[in-house]
């Protein structure tokens, strides 16, 4: 699935190639996309609006148009925006034509993904503020609020980092890694870890994701860019996917274990399990 960098990527990507176009026509395929609505009312809301700026908020595009409405993209699992191209993809699910020719095509495969519109931005802070909490990479993401956030909580360290209302955006990728990088097994009550591993991780969250952004995001299931290419941050895992291999660091290899219904990989020297659940 998309991550923080993977969105972001796309985002960066595609901001240039929106900012300031009209979209002239838009066609949702798929009424599945912007469930429960109809996908008539946002075509129509969407039809002839501009595009003011192209955001992101967690795994989430925040599309900003003109008039106040707000279209807020997320790609799920295999969700993909491919600009101009050449033949009609398979999957599509929703045909932009911009305002200077120009297409945009939405497909996925599993179409889990979703669009939908807000008719303000209070309406759709309302939408947001359910579902995510804090930004990494903003001034918000202190220790201060990990501290807050798991204080008393039983819950792993990995389960309690990828609860996109506690923190927005990281996924099972960049939790492995930023937890290996932290030396906190995922196993570890989020509630029994100290400041100064609260603060190693915060900073490793941040290390993570933004290696994954100057990699262009990863590539393990459908993960594309705008022009259809791969990211690369898959070559750079330490651990993630790399069961019995050699952990980067000590050469130990790398386990695999299922924490919160995840795989997860990890080094059990680097990353000492806790020692009441060592039964698992
Ligand atoms: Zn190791």
């Amino acid at each position: 699935m998309p991550e923080l960098p993977e969105v972001e990527t796309v985002r960066r990507q595609l901001a240039p190639q929106l900012e300031g176009r009209e979209l002239r026509d838009v066609q949702i395929l798929d009424p599945r996309w912007t469930r429960p609505g109809p996908p008539a009312a946002v075509e129509e809301g969407l039809r002839g609006a501009r595009v003011e700026r192209l955001g992101r908020r967690g795994k989430y595009l925040a599309w900003e148009l003109s008039g106040d409405r707000h279209l807020i993209v997320h790609l799920r699992m295999t969700g993909a925006l491919l600009y101009d191209p050449p033949d009609e993809p398979p999957h599509a699910r929703v045909h932009f034509t911009l305002g200077d020719g120009h297409r945009l095509v939405y497909v996925d495969a599993r179409r889990f993904g979703t669009g939908h519109l807000f008719h303000s931005a209070v309406e759709r802070d309302d939408y947001l503020a359910e579902r995510i909490g804090i930004e990494p990479m903003t001034p918000e993401f202190t220790v201060e609020h990990l501290q807050r956030a798991a204080r008393g909580r039983r819950t792993p360290a990995k389960t309690f980092i990828l609860d996109q209302r506690q923190i927005a955006g990281v996924g099972n990728i960049y939790a492995d890694e930023a937890l290996f990088r932290a030396g906190i097994h995922p196993l570890r009550p989020a509630g029994r870890l100290t400041r100064a591993q609260l603060a190693r991780l915060r900073d490793t969250i941040e290390e993570v994701l933004m290696a994954g952004i100057e990699a262009k995001g990863a590539t393990i299931d459908d993960f594309r860019h705008i022009d259809g290419a791969w990211g690369s941050f898959q070559d750079r895992f330490a651990v993630h996917r790399r069961k019995g291999e050699p952990c980067p660091v000590c050469g130990r290899p790398v386990r695999k274990l299922v924490v919160g219904g995840r795989g997860t990989y990890v080094c059990e020297h680097c990353q000492p399990r806790p020692r009441r659940s060592r039964a698992r």
